[in-house]
């Protein structure tokens, strides 16, 4: 049976996403009392590492400790609900929003997107298992723990060949259809090639696709990038009013792709959640 609008719960923002983007978003606007419900699927772009890099005050630190921390800071403000549960639907309704829950609805004046994106490896055995150890995509976040050993960067990612110089012993470029497999070895990885031919490696970089974690952005028909992520402005807004958005799955226009990081992240779920109160306003 259809949910009335009496059994429904209203909030002022629903933030979808508790990574650094969404648990940000939802200290800023707890901060102000506005009631804000922010819900968590439980799965977050870094979790095949270990630990957190390029973090100023939380340099190593592991992810799932940082987001306690970002949730304990929360729980100080009464009118932050978060909750553990995976959204499903956002459509508009009246002059806010109606955001599902599996069968339970509820609404909102405004909505924070942050969801993320997911990423997805070239298809290569292993890659995946050392994916966020000794297979790395971002030397910001994790090149230094390779320092003085040599580095593969495999496929077509030759920035990372610069990037990588200064810390690396040697940088060699392997083209992705020569590689038939890595497995982890005593310096880090090996690289076997279809000939059969293998490599040790102290780490290896390769350049993961990515898409959209979550259907919201395609179901509120929110103007997209190239990249594949939401268009945003300068404050987080999205196409549709009501509708911020904030960390890995949006940017400005002015960048090619987002520039992904936790610090990044939580620096845009403050903006979108700041110009959200100011939507509410
Ligand atoms: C292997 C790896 C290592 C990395 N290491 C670092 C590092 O060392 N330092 C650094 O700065 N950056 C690092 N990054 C990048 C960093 O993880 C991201 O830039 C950052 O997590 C983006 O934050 P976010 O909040 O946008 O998304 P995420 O952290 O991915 O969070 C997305 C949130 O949305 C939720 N969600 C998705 N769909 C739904 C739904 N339908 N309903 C409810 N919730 C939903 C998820 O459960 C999650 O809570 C790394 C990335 C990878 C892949």
């Amino acid at each position: 049976m259809a949910n009335t609008t009496s059994d429904i719960t209203q909030y002022d923002v629903v933030v979808i996403g508790g990574g650094p983007a969404g648990l940000q978003a939802t200290l800023t606007l707890a901060r102000v009392h506005r009631r804000v419900l922010m819900l968590d699927s439980g799965h977050y772009r870094n979790d095949p590492a270990r630990h957190m890099h390029n973090v100023v005050t939380h340099d190593g630190t592991p992810p799932a400790e940082f987001r306690a921390a970002a949730q304990k800071d929360i729980a100080a403000y009464d009118t932050a609900t978060v909750r553990a549960a995976t959204a499903t639907a956002v459509v508009p309704d009246g002059d806010g929003f109606r955001v599902s829950i599996g069968d339970e609805d509820v609404t909102a004046r405004g909505v924070v997107l942050a969801t993320g994106v997911r990423d997805t490896l070239p298809d290569k055995p292993g890659l995946a298992e050392l994916f966020g150890d000794v297979v790395a995509h971002c030397p910001f976040c994790h090149g230094h723990e390779f320092a003085g050993k040599p580095v593969a960067v495999i496929g077509d990612a030759a920035h990372l060949v610069g990037l990588m110089g200064p810390v690396a012993s040697s940088v060699t470029m392997i083209e992705e259809a020569a590689v038939d497999r890595v497995e982890r070895s005593d310096l880090g990885a090996r690289v076997i090639r279809t000939d059969g031919t293998g490599q040790e490696y102290g780490g290896i970089f390769v350049a993961p696709t990515f898409e959209q974690s979550a259907p919201f952005a395609e179901q509120l028909g929110l103007t997209m990038l190239e990249s594949g992520c939401v268009e945003v402005d300068v404050m987080g807004r999205t196409s549709r009013p009501g509708v911020h958005a904030a960390g890995d799955l949006a940017h400005t226009a002015e960048l090619p792709k987002p520039m992904s990081s936790v610090l990044t992240a939580a620096a845009a779920g403050q903006v979108a959640a700041a110009a959200m109160v100011a939507y509410l306003l």
